[in-house]
């Protein structure tokens, strides 16, 4: 029996492991020591730290003092939330892990509105924002860079400039950002910056919290003095060597995202022909060149993803760590569209490996799925 060959279209979800990552996590399972023992062992195990720290920090435009390295952007995006912020301006089409501590960490909530583009509507806030600091209170202000969802480049310079006039913090959640966007932490304005290893094809479970020097948070995991007594407990050493490798090889491919981008504009061009009643969800605003959000009104999402499973392409319906709660997708909901596009938007991420062939076999299968004319890729 043969298996239907599988075109991995979700790369927002998680991208696939980088040969270069793997052999870094390899070499590192036989580097034996603790990283925080004194003797050659433990050295070797902290130097592949250090390297790692190195080469995550240089992809960002941070310096290495500045990383700390954690499970992964929910808990980096956790902790920031969890500082003991007397408000925290934030949108309903942030990730859920920096949404959800917002709101339950007892920080008075902002709403940030979001345009029916996806764009964080920031002139909107900025007198509530003056307001919430009076008698010195603390303030955050937490903008994403690009959205997981639409791929909307979201407007950080203004967020940084707001946040400076304003008096208050800013964090950004570049998860979708980093590997897609040149990102400069020195010349971006924020404070503390999130990203995840697994989206730039690094190992899962390890991500990065940048907090720009001279920043105060209080420790993320209280215990050793690990990670400059911000991140007690012994580190994920091979994972963190994976996060290292994946960094640096992205770091180097800066113009890849442009060949994503043609074949991202390709497969959109093509499937508006096939189906005009299509909406692609973000079209007008910037957005990264590897994600479309796609809409056929009247169809439910998660029949869309299943089908196009069963044709061998992985895509989504609302964000990986959302899957098994049917319904509308939240982020789409929040910018106001309407229910029959918040029900039926599904998402298409592509990835460094994903080639001509597949964008042809994707609109193929898109044909089977929506009953739409016939595709030219
Ligand atoms: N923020 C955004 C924008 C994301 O897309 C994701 C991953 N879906 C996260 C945060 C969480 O990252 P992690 O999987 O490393 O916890």
């Amino acid at each position: 029996m043969t298996s239907t060959p599988r075109i991995y279209l979700d790369h927002n979800a998680s991208s696939p492991l980088r040969p270069a990552a793997r052999a870094a996590m390899i070499a590192a399972c036989d580097a034996a020591g603790n990283p925080s023992s004194v003797h050659a062992e433990g050295r070797r195990a902290r130097a592949i730290i250090e390297t790692a720290r190195e080469q995550v920090a240089s992809l960002v435009g941070a310096k290495p003092s500045e990383i700390v390295f954690t499970s992964g952007a929910t808990e980096a995006n956790n902790a920031v939330m969890a500082a003991g912020w007397k408000a925290i301006c934030i949108s309903a089409i942030e990730h859920d892990s920096a949404l959800a501590p917002a709101r339950a960490c007892g920080a008075k909530v902002i709403a940030l509105p979001a345009s029916t583009d996806g764009v964080v509507e920031l002139g909107a806030v900025a007198e509530s924002l003056s307001h919430a600091t009076s008698g010195g209170a603390r303030v955050l202000l937490s903008v994403m860079m690009a959205n997981n969802e639409t791929g909307v480049i979201q407007p950080i310079a203004e967020a940084a400039e707001l946040a400076k006039t304003c008096g208050v913090a800013l964090h950004v959640d570049a998860v979708q950002g980093v590997g897609r966007l040149p990102v400069d932490f020195a010349q971006l304005g924020a404070d503390t910056l999130t990203f995840s290893s697994h989206k730039l094809g690094g190992p899962r479970g390890v991500g990065a919290l940048v907090i720009r020097d001279g920043v105060n948070l209080p420790a993320l995991i209280k215990g050793g003095g690990q990670e400059r007594r911000r991140r007690g407990g012994t580190e994920n050493v091979a994972g963190i060597a994976g996060f290292g490798a994946a960094a640096a090889e992205v770091a180097r491919e800066q113009g890849a995202m442009q060949r994503i981008a043609i074949l991202r504009d390709r497969l959109e061009e093509a499937l508006l022909a096939a189906t005009p009643e299509a909406i692609i969800v973000g079209r007008n605003a910037p957005r990264i060149g590897n994600t479309s959000c796609v809409a056929l009104p009247g169809k439910v999402a998660e029949t869309v993803v299943i089908r196009m499973d069963m044709e061998g392409i992985a895509i989504s319906a609302g964000a990986a760590c959302m899957s098994g709660k049917v319904g509308a997708n939240t982020v789409i909901a929040a910018m106001g569209v309407g229910d029959s596009i918040a029900r039926a938007a599904v998402r298409v991420s592509l990835g460094p490996e994903t080639k001509d062939e597949d964008i042809a076999a994707f609109l193929a299968a898109w044909q089977k799925v929506a009953g739409g004319a016939a595709l030219a890729a």
